[in-house]
């Protein structure tokens, strides 16, 4: 049990990885508080993984962010893993796009961490340690992708996020580091491949793009989410963490 005792909190839990990562952490003895958007897919968390507890939460909220903080216990980790990509160069960018992506995958992450830091330098006072994980992505910001301009963008004002938090409380217990994915087979993925205009070649391309030879399952990450939100990586902070089958090699 790996996060026994822990209180942790992860968003986009609804699918994916922030799904797959709620259920990890529970089943290492974590209490999980599961936020999402979409009531749909959260309300069946709790069947999946007892014990889970669940509130529909826009991360772009600030003011909904506010009241939940104030009604949780302190947490032990978030993981701030919402965010969306957008598909195109420059050129294809407009300027609600920009102001879109920036707010749910950079500004999110600002205001989930502010509301919840307090309670957490608490935790990490009383308990030694305390860990935010934010959502990175290797594409862009640590490897130029095609086609991922405004997402690039995002993903790497995440990682300069993160080692501003990581320095700022160093000396206080609390840790803060990216997870940076390769290609993840994820229902955002799947719509990905069927909105190409050929979605089997699209398929194959991000396929091939991963030196070994497949996509990411939710299951390669999580091993690394847990991790990271442990004590075990109580010496591991600021760092952009790649767990991308290679394409970085
Ligand atoms: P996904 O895109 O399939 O699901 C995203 C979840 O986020 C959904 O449940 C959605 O309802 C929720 N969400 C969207 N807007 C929200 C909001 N405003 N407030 C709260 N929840 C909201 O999941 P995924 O593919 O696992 O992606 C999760 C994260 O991982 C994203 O930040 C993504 O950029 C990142 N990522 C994904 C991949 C990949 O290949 N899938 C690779 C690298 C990084």
């Amino acid at each position: 049990m790996r996060l026994k005792d822990k209180t942790i909190l992860v968003s986009a839990a609804g699918q994916g990885i922030g799904r797959a990562s709620a259920i990890a952490c529970a089943r290492e003895g974590a209490k999980v508080i599961a936020v999402d958007i979409n009531e749909a897919t959260l309300s069946s968390l709790p069947d999946e993984c007892p014990g889970v507890e669940v509130h529909r939460l826009d991360v772009c909220d600030r003011n909904r962010i506010a009241e939940l903080a104030g009604k949780l216990p302190p947490l032990d980790g978030l993981f701030n893993c919402a965010g969306f990509v957008h598909h195109g160069t420059i050129l294809d960018v407009s300027e609600e796009d920009w102001a879109f992506s920036f707010d749910l995958n950079v500004a999110s992450m600002y205001r989930m961490s502010k509301a919840f830091l307090p309670g957490m330098l608490e935790q990490a006072k009383s308990n030694g340690s305390a860990s935010i994980l934010n959502m990175s992505s290797m594409a862009s910001s640590i490897k130029g992708f095609p086609v991922r301009a405004l997402y690039g963008a995002t993903k790497a004002a995440v990682i300069g996020l993160t080692k501003s938090i990581a320095a700022d409380f160093v000396k206080d217990g609390l840790r803060c580091n990216a997870l940076c994915p390769g290609t993840v087979d994820t229902p955002s993925l799947r719509g990905r491949i069927a909105a190409a205009d050929d979605p089997v070649e699209a398929e194959k391309n991000f396929i091939a793009r991963q030196p070994m030879g497949r996509l990411a399952t939710v299951d390669d990450m999580t091993p690394m989410v847990v991790y990271l939100l442990s004590d075990e990586s109580q010496f591991v902070s600021g760092q952009a963490i790649l767990v991308d089958g290679g394409v970085t090699i």
